[in-house]
């Protein structure tokens, strides 16, 4: 997996990622969750989002 997918892959295991209902909002960058890479719904901008919100919170993950 490249860099760009483990960005896209972040947070994706946390249950709030998962539960399955149209609305959910994604706990990394809190847009919906079907807009997301594999979601119903995949935007460009919430893709580029997430990434954003993830590569900011990664590290902080590791401190
Ligand atoms: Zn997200």
């Amino acid at each position: 997996m490249g860099i760009l997918g483990h960005l896209d892959a972040y947070g994706t295991d946390d249950p709030d990622f998962n539960e399955g209902h149209p609305e959910d909002r994604c706990p990394v960058c809190g847009a919906p969750v079907a807009g997301h890479v594999g979601g119903e719904l995949p935007d460009s901008r919430i893709k580029w989002q997430h990434r954003r919100h993830a590569v900011l919170a990664i590290p902080l993950d590791n401190l």
